[in-house]
C-alpha cells in the first residue's frame, strides 16, 4: 500500500494539532507507523487519502451500529441541517429521543442530553454527590469512563495504551476521593465499603468493560455489586457509553438483569454525531437543575442535528432486529479468528460480546486490568500492522475494543479472516 500522501498530511498536523490527534490513541503511538489520514466512509468500509481501502472494525470506537453514511441516519442530519442547526431552545426532537431512550433502557425514568461521554459520567458522579451528601467514589481498575478529573484514575483506553493510567494535572485532592479496585474482585469491593461504606456516594462501573479490551463479569458478580451499594446506600451508575446497544439491544444491564441507580450512554445514541446521556430513577434525576440544585448545563445539548442521528439510528436499530443479527455475525468473525491463531500456533484470548470482541494475545485467562496486561504487545503490534497493510482497519491497541456494523458482509468477514490467518503467522514467525 501507498501512504505517502497520509504520511505528508499527518506531519503538518502534527505541527498544529498537539500528536497530529484530536484523541490519542488515534495516533497509532503504541503500536508504532503513521495512522492512514481518513478521506471518507461508507458502509463498512473507509477510504484514505491515497485511495486505500480498509474494512473498518473501528467505526468511531463504537458509535457506527449500521455502519458508515447510513442513508437513512444521512437523511435525517441533512433534513434537520436545512432547518438550522441549533436554536438553544426546546425541541420536539430531544423529547422523542428522551422517551426512546428511556423505554430501551427501563431503568432510566427521566434522561439528560449532553455531548460527550465524559461529559455524563462527570455530571452522573456530580449527582450521586449531590443525592448521596457524600464525597467519595469506586471506580473499577482498567475502566474508563472519560477523561475528567475524578474518573482519569487507574483507567483504561488511551491512558492505558499510552502508559499513563494518572494523568498529570489531576489534583491529588480530587483523585483522593476515587477508591479504584480490580474488577471481579468480591474481596477489594467489600474491603473498601468495609473502610469507607458511608461515604461512598457512587459505585461507577463498565458493567462488561470495554477499555482494558472487552473483559466479562463473572457469574454473580454484577449482582454483587448491586447487591453491596444497596446495603450502604451507595448509587450505582452503569457506564453503558461504549455496551449501550452494543451488548445487546437491551444494553448490559439488560442483559445481566441489574438495575442501576443512573445510567451513562453515547457513541451508538449519537449515530456518529457528539451525543451522550445520563438519566436513572425519577427522584434522583429531579436533583438536576432546573428542577434540583445539581447544576449541568451545555450551549449545544440536545443539538437538533444530533438528536436526528440518534432517532434515526435506534429507530433503524429497533426495528431491523439489529443487535441479533449482528451478535451472530460477530460469533462467525471470532470463531473463524480462534481457528486461524489456532492454526498459526500463536495462544489467543477471544472475548466476545454482542458486536464487541476483542483478540487478546496471551494464553492467561482475561478478567480484570491485570490479566490482560499479561497480553503480549509485540504480537499484537506485529497482527496489527499485517491486517492493516492487508486493508484491514483495527483499534490500534491491545486495550481497545473491536466493533462490527450491520454493513458488513459475509464476504468482509471472508476477506478478514484470510487477513487474519497471515497476520497469525506473521506473529507466529
Ligand atoms: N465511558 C466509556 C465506557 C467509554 O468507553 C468512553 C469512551 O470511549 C467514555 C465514557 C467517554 O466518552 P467520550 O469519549 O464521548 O467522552
Amino acid at each position: 500500500m501507498d501512504h505517502s500522501k497520509s504520511q505528508a498530511a499527518f506531519a503538518e498536523a502534527k505541527q498544529y494539532i498537539p500528536g497530529g490527534v484530536n484523541s490519542p490513541v488515534r495516533s497509532f503511538r503504541s503500536i508504532g507507523g503513521v495512522p492512514p489520514v481518513i478521506a471518507k466512509g461508507s458502509g463498512s468500509k473507509l477510504t484514505d487519502i491515497d485511495g486505500n481501502e480498509y474494512i473498518d472494525y473501528v467505526l468511531s470506537y463504537g458509535p457506527l451500529l449500521l455502519g458508515h453514511a447510513h442513508p437513512q441516519v444521512t437523511e435525517s442530519i441533512q433534513t434537520a441541517a436545512a432547518k438550522g442547526s441549533s436554536y438553544g431552545a426546546p425541541t420536539l426532537a430531544e423529547t422523542e429521543l428522551a422517551k426512546l431512550l428511556c423505554t430501551l433502557v427501563p431503568s432510566m425514568e427521566m434522561v439528560r442530553m449532553v455531548n460527550s461521554g465524559t461529559e455524563a459520567t462527570m455530571s452522573a458522579l456530580r449527582l450521586a454527590r449531590a443525592y448521596t451528601g457524600r464525597e467519595s467514589i469506586v471506580k473499577f481498575i482498567g475502566c474508563y469512563h472519560g477523561h475528567h478529573d475524578s474518573l482519569l484514575v487507574k483507567a483504561g483506553s488511551g491512558a492505558a495504551t499510552l502508559g499513563v493510567p494518572d494523568s498529570p494535572g489531576v489534583p491529588k485532592g480530587v483523585a483522593a476521593n476515587t477508591i479504584t479496585v480490580p474488577f471481579n474482585d468480591r474481596a477489594a469491593l467489600e474491603a473498601a465499603f468495609a473502610a469507607k461504606g458511608s461515604d461512598i456516594a457512587a459505585v461507577i462501573m463498565e458493567p462488561t468493560p470495554g477499555n482494558m479490551g472487552l473483559v466479562l463479569p463473572q457469574d454473580g458478580y454484577l449482582e454483587f455489586i448491586r447487591s453491596i451499594t444497596k446495603k450502604y446506600g451507595t448509587l450505582l451508575i452503569c457506564d453503558e457509553v461504549m455496551s449501550g446497544f452494543r451488548s445487546s439491544e437491551k444494553s448490559s444491564q439488560g442483559l445481566y438483569g441489574i438495575d442501576p441507580d443512573i445510567t451513562c450512554l453515547g457513541k451508538v445514541i449519537g449515530g456518529g454525531l457528539p451525543v451522550a446521556a445520563y438519566g436513572g430513577k425519577r427522584q434522583i434525576m429531579e436533583q438536576v437543575a432546573p428542577v434540583g440544585p445539581m447544576y449541568q448545563a451545555g450551549t449545544l445539548s440536545g443539538n437538533p442535528l444530533a438528536m436526528a442521528a440518534g432517532i434515526a439510528n435506534l429507530t433503524y436499530m429497533r426495528g431491523h432486529n439489529v443487535c441479533s443479527q449482528l451478535e451472530s455475525m460477530t460469533a462467525i468473525l471470532t470463531g473463524g479468528l480462534a481457528k486461524a491463531a489456532a492454526k498459526a500456533g500463536v495462544p489467543v484470548q477471544l472475548h466476545r460480546l454482542g458486536s464487541m470482541f476483542t483478540v487478546f494475545f496471551t494464553d492467561q485467562e482475561v478478567y480484570d486490568y491485570d490479566s490482560a496486561c499479561t497480553s503480549d504487545l509485540d504480537a499484537f503490534r506485529i497482527y496489527f500492522h499485517s491486517m492493516l497493510e492487508q486493508g484491514i482497519y483495527l483499534p490500534p491497541s491491545q486495550f481497545e475494543t473491536n466493533f462490527l456494523s450491520l454493513a458488513h458482509t459475509p464476504e468482509d468477514i471472508e476477506k478478514t479472516l484470510q487477513a487474519a490467518e497471515i497476520a497469525f503467522s506473521a506473529v507466529a514467525a
